[in-house]
């Protein structure tokens, strides 16, 4: 089994003819979509439009695809590669282009009083919420100049604010102690890994040296996301959305009343993860209640790290056949046929990521494998972003998109299905610290996702009518950490900096990138239950389930497993099964 994977069947090198014929025919494509989009006239025939429209785009959407994963997925194995850098570059540059084009149709599509549903029974029947979506879309799009001028200023405005964010905090360094009393000065992510430390002193020092170091660009800080969000609430007002939320909700395909459920049954269910963090503050030896720098303390010695790749991909393909053969023989044919780099090695990124290939019907998956049961995890999770990926492969490449909330069902699902197994089969040591690993990753999730959904909801009704200075942004910070984390942290340590800290809360297209992890770990999780409780006949509805995330709405997607994402009781059943692993873990 090799540890490198192998992208031939995209293209043999970026010297090859293919790719340079590629690069070609993008940009011929490009021209002809140009020029359809210019000749549609009142007197065009509607139907014509639609089918040309569909595989126009689809192959555009396809060649660029298949350029910008080579030339990325090349990079990220070796970011000294100049030549994929360049090639990410240009290839950026031909899919504003297309963006362009985009604008044009969708507000010709909006303004043209069609309605998608006559499609019913046709051969572009498949496409009625494709183009729904964009019909929607263009209702918010404003006139041409309009929109020029919006964009020629973000690059000025919020892009500029986040590009500052970016500095001040890659160029913030702490002054720490070190264990024999000498002065350090450390990148701020060097001082936030440390929160990881097995030291209780190392840990509490980097604290407070992070807090320091904060105070010293508050109010650069401060200024940046006054801006970001105040340009945030502008658009969405011009664009005629009643809120910012609303704006982030449509992009989401979902209803505001879906995350008032999902949350009030979290409400509910808090008082278990803060009895969880007490236990862990007696775990540590403590007689008050968890400090924030002790939230990541490890407690667990850990499972050992004694998995070879090959006994890996053994563990993995064996765990995901008791779910299904298909599940299974899929992750099979991804590690023997060269769709997995696993090793470790300069040059290379860290951390893991799954690209869907749809142009070729394959996947990708980057992993930095170290043997260790969590890196297993990771595959195991990646591996479920490639079985999306496959499960939507038979639809029209431009169904193949699902917006954030579902991101992670069938990764999180995968992700499941072999932590079950391997608590199953782990000594009492082990089990342990697989349930550990597992809580505390939820508890970010939940508890933490919560408060920083409850600060930004603050941060935006503040921010209406006045910039907010960095006092009052701690202020909120504290308050909504207090709300979540309520008696399960020691209210005196919190973290009020995390607003400066966050990048999501800087980049100007994330606007409330909370709630999606949540509903994506409740909704997987919540799947799962289902699986349980009606076996085998779920693995097929599952499997549609995947293929349908790409041209339905949330709500609908969910139907097809008969969820209904607005009773409380679904989303309590899945939290039900974090308190079952709390409660364990407590008795261990
Ligand atoms: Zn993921």
């Amino acid at each position: 089994m090799k540890t490198r994977w192998n992208l031939d069947a995209l293209y043999t090198g970026f010297d090859s003819p293919e790719f340079a014929e590629d690069c070609k025919k993008l940009d011929s494509k490009n021209e002809e979509y140009e020029k359809f989009v210019n000749q549609i006239s009142e007197n065009s025939k509607l139907p014509e439009i639609l089918k040309k429209y569909i595989v126009l785009r689809s192959e555009i959407k396809a060649l660029t695809e298949k350029l910008f994963c080579f030339a990325n997925l090349s990079f990220c194995t070796n970011t000294n590669n100049a030549k994929a850098n360049s090639y990410i570059e240009s290839v950026t540059v031909k899919e504003n282009r297309t963006s362009l084009a985009d604008v044009k149709f969708i507000k010709w599509l909006a303004a043209s009083g069609f309605d998608p549903k006559t499609l019913s029974g046709t051969d572009l029947e498949e496409c009625i919420f494709h183009f729904e979506e964009l019909i929607t879309k263009g209702k918010h799009i404003l006139d041409d100049q309009t929109e020029q001028i919006i964009s020629n200023l973000k690059l000025v405005g919020s892009s500029s604010w986040m590009n500052l964010h970016n500095v001040l905090i890659s160029s913030l360094t702490g002054k720490i102690s070190t264990v024999d009393g000498r002065n350090e000065i450390k990148p701020i992510s060097q001082i936030r890994a440390l929160a990881y430390s097995e030291n209780a002193d190392v840990r509490k020092k980097a604290y407070e040296s992070e807090i320091r170091a904060y105070r010293k660009i508050e109010k650069a800080a401060a200024a940046c996301i006054n801006a970001i969000k105040g340009e945030s609430i502008i658009l969405a007002r011009m664009r005629g959305y009643s809120s910012v939320l609303e704006m982030v909700l449509t992009k989401n395909r979902m209803e505001k009343s879906i995350i008032d459920t999902m949350f009030s049954a979290i409400k509910e269910y808090l008082p278990f993860f803060r009895a969880y963090y007490r236990k862990k503050a007696q775990m540590l030896g403590l007689n008050s209640a968890l400090p924030f720098y002790d939230l990541f303390a490890p407690v667990t010695s850990g499972t050992q790290s004694n998995f070879t790749y090959s006994e890996a991909a053994k563990f993995i393909v064996d765990k995901f056949s008791t779910f299904s053969s298909k599940l299974g023989n899929f992750a099979k044919n991804a590690f023997e046929n060269d769709w997995i780099d696993s090793e470790i090695r300069e040059g290379k990124v860290g951390g893991a990521f799954c690209e869907n290939l749809f142009s070729i019907s394959q996947s990708r998956i980057l992993a930095n494998f170290d043997g260790s049961y969590n890196d297993v995890r990771t595959i195991a999770h990646e591996l479920g972003h490639a079985f999306h990926g496959h499960c939507l492969s038979n639809n029209v490449i431009l169904n193949t998109s699902y917006p954030s909330p579902l991101a992670e069902t069938a990764s999180i699902f995968c992700e499941t299905i072999i932590n079950k197994a391997a608590l199953k089969e782990a000594d009492k040591k082990s089990a342990l610290a697989i349930l550990e690993a597992d809580i505390s990753s939820a508890g970010q999730v939940i508890v933490d996702i919560y408060s920083r959904y409850l600060f930004e909801s603050a941060l935006f009704k503040a921010r209406e009518t006045a910039p907010l200075s960095p006092e009052e942004l701690c202020d909120e910070m504290l308050k909504a950490q207090k709300e979540a984390y309520g008696d399960g942290l020691d209210e005196n340590i919190l973290h009020p900096y995390l607003w400066l800290i966050k990048p999501h809360y800087y980049n100007p297209d994330w606007n409330f990138y909370n709630f999606p992890y949540a509903f994506g770990l409740l909704f997987a999780k919540g799947l799962y239950a289902k699986y349980t409780e009606t076996g085998s006949s779920f693995t097929e509805k599952y499997e549609f389930l995947l293929s349908e995330t790409g041209k339905r709405s949330v709500t609908d997607v969910a139907k097809i497993v008969d969820v209904n994402l607005n009773d409380i009781n679904f989303w309590k059943n899945s939290l039900e099964l974090i308190k079952e692993d709390i409660t364990e873990f407590l008795n261990l």
